[in-house]
């Protein structure tokens, strides 16, 4: 670099800002930005970044950059995106930025013929490019193949999927049924294990690996907590919806269903909807028909329930579903939400247990009617517990304890999730039955996880999602993450999930305990912190014994630990368990048998099932799955959080790094003897202490230091004054 080059220096929201070097000094450069002549600042030699002869020129793969660093990535991203050239590659792996709205002509048919049998590079950079790619590879390397498609909830992963799937059956299907099924299985998937979030109007809350030969899904861990109870302005899933916005007058009729506002397990969570925000206006503005943004108060005006619900049967039937099937599966649906809608009270009486409430009267025969139960026995198992007791000497006598109003609800809930969740596995299942099975071929999987994300509350469904993220990023990288935050989740005894089993197992298991015990385990490990120590106010309000801090690869998450003991734990109590195996309803009745058989819970006396070690184990099979592939990688980016187009804003993240020992042999020569003989790493961490950083403006990684846009020049500054 040399003076009066054009430069990249870092710019405080913008990532990066476009400058001349005017000065060299022995560590720092002086640069004047190009829109502010006259102004100059100092920028850390390793923080700037010679720009392009032409910055408004864009290629096709940044790797013929002619300068090929952070801030030209960016830049040449950037322009690609703000001419809807949405796809660029980094040599073979394809970056997709969320253009927010359908490109003309993109997936077209005659698009996904000229991209045919092209090696990478031929054609402009294309989802179909590698898609076609992993193809040729599997045929010519006699090799299975994987497409890892990854990137934070919002980003693209499953439309980009979903066009993975559409070309590889189109371009080289069979051109038979087995083709339209392997699409068609998409809605159905995502009516019952997609729904409304802050951060997607459709959000995956399961993971899924698509098999194309042979067709076959592998499911990842449905998001179970949301079948009861959405966070502010989400939805459950989308089929609750549908089913009361779509469902002939006969049906809703048999089902008893009426408007969504009814339900607990709806209502409480996306209320009155406005279209205030700039996202939602441009969505509706793209609407043909906004008729149905009239109606009831939990109508969703972004989202067609009614269509969507149209298009799922239509769905149902090319994947070979009748109308008995259908009517099952919306009957389970039903009967959810009718079992969310009874209510207990106090019984009265000295036994300290409670009573269903009088209006719930009705509400408990429809759902007894729906899911083929006895009336009577139902209550019974929702206001009851039975145990096996030793009194009087005599083993294994059973009695039945009654439930206080809270126990009640959870009970309640309990039944809704587990109904909801082995339902939802039955549909995976029952997409699986209609390809045909072949096991001599190789495969192309496609793998669309749920993707990263944080909320101003995060519980044990974001541990787990971030956790799975965590994974895939690992097997990007796995030498410079394995021994980190893997590690701190999922290490035999110490990880995170065996200390919530080791807490779940104990006679009297609390959340405030098993977060005590995180922190007593880890705390030297510099992926884990406090609350109280956190930066951000929100997180300060977490007691330490309420939650703990990861710092994952994409950004800390503060995790609170309320209801993770519960949420961890799969069994069902025993006579809720007994009663469904019990259904008069064949359809009810096996999808309880057969989970039961599954989890070698026949006698149904378990009364713990990990959730988080399941997955787990699941993780890891994914893994050696996918370590005996060739992969290729589809990294989807979301370019604004506002969710609209034609916009693009930096990341609130930690853009700008510097490796510890650059800093080290910096600033050396500045500190006294006794820090010097620190290690780079302490080094920095007292050097900062020292400065009075705001501990906001930085994290600490394994070999290098993160800021936040802009805080980097700051702190030089500050230490040259010194
Ligand atoms: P999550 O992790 O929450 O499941 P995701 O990465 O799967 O998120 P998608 O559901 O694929 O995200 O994308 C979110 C939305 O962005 C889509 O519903 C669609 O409106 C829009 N979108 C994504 N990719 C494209 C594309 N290539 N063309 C047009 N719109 C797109
Ligand atoms: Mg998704």
């Amino acid at each position: 670099m040399e003076d009066g080059k054009p430069v990249w220096a870092p710019h405080p929201t913008d990532g990066f800002q476009l400058g001349m070097i005017v000065d060299i000094g022995a560590d720092s450069l002086t640069i004047e930005p190009l829109r502010q002549r006259g102004k100059t600042f100092l920028a850390p030699m390793s923080q700037v970044f010679p720009a392009e002869e032409d910055v408004n020129k864009h290629v096709e793969d940044n790797c013929s950059l002619m300068y090929l660093n952070e801030a030209t990535l960016l830049n040449n991203v950037r322009i690609r995106y703000s001419k809807d050239h949405i796809y660029t590659y980094v040599a073979n792996i394809l970056i997709a930025v969320n253009p927010y709205f359908d490109i003309a002509k993109l997936y077209a048919p005659e698009t996904i013929k000229a991209y045919q049998g092209k090696s990478l590079g031929t054609l402009p950079p294309h989802v179909y490019a590698i898609a076609d790619k992993a193809f040729r590879d599997m045929k010519v390397l006699k090799m299975s193949q994987s497409i890892i498609v990854s990137g934070e909830s919002g980003a693209g992963k499953t439309e980009n999927t979903k066009f993975v799937l559409r070309y590889l059956t189109t371009t080289y299907g069979t051109g038979q049924d087995i083709d339209e099924r392997i699409v068609e299985a998409n809605p159905l998937l995502e009516a019952f294990g997609n729904a409304k979030t802050v951060r997607n109007n459709n959000s995956s809350r399961f993971g899924k690996f698509n098999k194309v030969v042979g067709g076959f899904v592998s499911h990842y861990l449905l998001e179970k907590s949301r079948i009861c109870m959405q966070s502010k302005e989400e939805r459950n899933y989308h089929i609750f919806y549908r089913l009361c916005a779509g469902a002939s007058e006969d049906i809703k009729k048999k089902l008893h269903l009426d408007s969504p506002d009814l339900f607990r397990y709806l209502n409480r969570g996306c209320t009155k909807y406005f279209a205030n925000k700039e996202s939602d206006r441009q969505i509706m503005q793209n609407r043909k028909s906004p008729e149905h943004v009239k109606s009831g108060a939990l109508k969703d005006p972004l989202l067609d329930d009614k269509g969507d619900f149209e298009r799922m049967c239509e769905a149902m039937k090319r994947i070979g579903l009748d109308d008995t099937e259908k009517l099952n599966l919306f009957r389970v649906v039903a009967g959810v939400l009718h079992l969310g809608n009874i209510d207990f009270e106090e019984a009265g009486s000295s036994s300290g247990g409670c009573v269903l409430q009088n209006q719930s009267g009705q509400t408990l025969e429809y759902c007894a009617d729906l899911l083929g139960l006895d009336e009577d026995d139902l209550q019974v198992s929702l206001t009851t517990r039975v145990m096996l007791t030793t009194a009087g000497g005599a083993k294994g006598t059973v009695i039945k304890v009654p439930l206080k109003v809270e126990q009640a609800n959870n009970a309640r809930d309990a039944l809704a999730k587990a109904m909801y969740s082995r339902l939802f596995d039955h549909v995976v299942k029952r997409v699986n039955q209609c390809f045909p099975f072949k096991t001599s071929n190789n495969f192309i999987g496609v793998l669309d996880i749920a993707g990263f994300e944080y909320f101003e509350h995060n519980s044990f469904e974001q541990f787990c999602i971030n956790y799975c993220n965590e994974k895939l990023q690992q097997f990007f990288n796995e030498r410079i993450l394995k021994e980190d935050c893997i590690d701190l989740v999922e290490a035999k005894l110490v990880g995170i999930l065996d200390i919530l089993d080791e807490e779940s197992r104990l006679p009297q298991p609390s959340d405030q305990h098993f977060a005590v015990a995180v922190h007593s385990k880890h705390s030297k490990h510099f992926r884990l912190t406090v609350p109280r120590k956190s930066k951000l106010a929100v997180h300060r309000n977490v007691r330490d014994d309420e939650g703990f801090i990861v710092r994952h690869f994409a950004g800390a998450v503060c995790y609170e630990t309320r209801r993770f003991v519960e949420k961890n734990n799969d069994a069902l109590h025993m006579s809720l368990e007994g009663l469904m195996c019990e259904s008069k309803d064949n359809f009810v009745r096996e999808l309880f048998e057969n989970s039961a058989k599954d989890s070698k819970q026949k006698a149904g006396k378990l009364s713990f099932i990990s959730v988080g070690n399941k997955f787990k184990t699941q993780l890891n099979l994914l893994l050696e799955k996918l370590r005996s592939t060739g992969s290729s990688f589809i990294r989807c980016v979301k370019p604004n959080l506002k969710m609209v187009r034609h916009h693009c804003s930096a990341r609130g993240g930690f853009p700008s790094r510097a490796p510890f020992h650059e800093l080290y042999s910096m600033y050396k020569r500045y500190m006294p003897d006794k820090l010097t003989r620190l290690d780079p790493r302490l080094f920095c961490k007292a050097l900062f202490k020292a400065l009075g950083l705001n501990a906001n403006d930085y994290k600490f990684g394994l070999t290098r230091v993160f800021f936040r846009p802009g805080k980097k020049v700051q702190w030089c500054t500050l230490s040259v004054i010194k």
